[in-house]
């Protein structure tokens, strides 16, 4: 069976490759990402490949079903790129890695908390130049702190368990509280706002829907204590970035750390060292000394590439073989 993979890099190749090994899937390797212009590249595959760049909507999923595209296989966990109602009506089957190494994710937001509280960053930067003062340096204990973890699904409690590590009270929200997990590692859960009002350091691991688009604006930023850090490895339209500039702009918010960013479409995962920046908006948030962004790198760890690339041969084959799905990857 043939699978178009888009929007692949040489990690996702090599992972990809060595997973397929004698599974009877032949890859159609493409850089660019799969839209409604680039669905023709799909003719003679029965399946797509897609990562979270990708847009699935209506008139990309008709083109895909022309081209006899039956299934889609996404090998991330979210899948707010696509439109599942029209997914549906066309019969289009859709997958998905339900999880991959919850501890990559939660590893790395720890790392951009850790990073910008102590101002890594910085120090990095001024030490290459020779500049050893500590002048603006001062960061603060974790420990004996609160964290608010937004989002106790698989994600969420591995970070939520890691700050407790720390010596952190840590308060959580879901609107699926486990009351047992949260006794078990002295974890308290809380109303949203008491969350916000009482949190030195906020990490949000929740998905992106209709409800949770631009939890955090300007009512919730308002919330929040004097100079608490936010840290978002989730998706980037969770926060409402022209807010969360103009709290930075008062000093509000003690730092952000992003993995994600509304519009990263396009920009993250490509190299455009050499080429003129057109997002004003993300680079008004690149001035700001104490937001840290990377570039959806959170999953990118060995041990996370494996397990996505396994789980998608293994979801890509069930379709052709008519046999279950990895559990929890079945959409539709
Ligand atoms: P999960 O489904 O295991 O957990 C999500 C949790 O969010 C659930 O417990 C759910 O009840 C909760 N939730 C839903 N709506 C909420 C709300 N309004 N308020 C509070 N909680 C709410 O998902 P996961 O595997 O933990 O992943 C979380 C998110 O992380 C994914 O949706 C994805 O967007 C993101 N992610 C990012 C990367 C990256 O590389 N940056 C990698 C993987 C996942």
């Amino acid at each position: 069976m043939i699978a178009a993979a888009y929007d692949t890099k040489p990690y996702d190749r090599q992972y990809l490759q060595a997973a397929a090994e004698g599974a009877g899937i032949e890859w159609r390797f493409w850089e660019f990402r799969l839209s409604e212009a680039t669905a023709g590249t799909a003719r003679g595959a029965g399946a797509v490949c897609v990562f979270v760049n990708d847009r699935l909507d209506r008139a990309c999923l008709d083109a895909l079903a022309r081209e006899g595209v039956r299934h889609i296989a996404l090998r991330c966990a979210g899948f707010n790129n696509v439109d599942l109602v029209a997914a549906k009506e066309l019969g289009l089957t859709v997958t998905r890695v339900p999880a991959y190494s919850p501890h990559a994710v939660a590893e790395h937001a720890v790392a951009l908390l850790l990073a910008l509280n102590r101002k890594i960053h910085r120090a990095f930067n001024r030490v290459r130049e020779l500049n050893f003062s500590l002048h603006g340096l001062v960061g603060f204990d974790l420990h004996g702190k609160t964290a608010g973890v937004i989002g106790t699904g698989k994600i969420g409690r591995v970070a939520a368990q890691i700050l407790r590590g720390f010596g952190m009270r840590v308060l959580a929200h879901d609107p699926f509280p486990d009351a047992d997990w949260a006794a078990a590692h002295g974890i308290e859960y809380a109303d949203v706002r008491v969350l916000a009002r009482e949190s030195d350091v906020i990490s949000l691991h929740l998905p992106l829907t209709p409800e949770t688009r631009h939890m955090i604006r300007a009512e919730t930023i308002e919330l929040m204590k004097p100079g608490a850090i936010l840290i978002n490895v989730s998706r980037g339209a969770l926060i409402d970035t022209g807010a969360l500039i103009a709290a930075l702009k008062t000093g509000r918010l003690g730092g952000v750390g992003l993995d994600v960013y509304e519009e990263e479409e396009g920009i993250f995962f490509e190299d455009l060292s050499g080429e003129i920046l057109q997002d004003d908006t993300l680079a008004r948030l690149l001035t700001f000394p104490n937001v840290l962004i990377t570039s959806h790198q959170a999953f990118l760890t060995r041990e996370a590439l494996q397990e996505i690339a396994q789980t998608t041969v293994a979801n890509l084959r069930a379709l052709d073989a008519g046999l279950p799905f990895i559990e929890g990857s079945q959409i539709q």
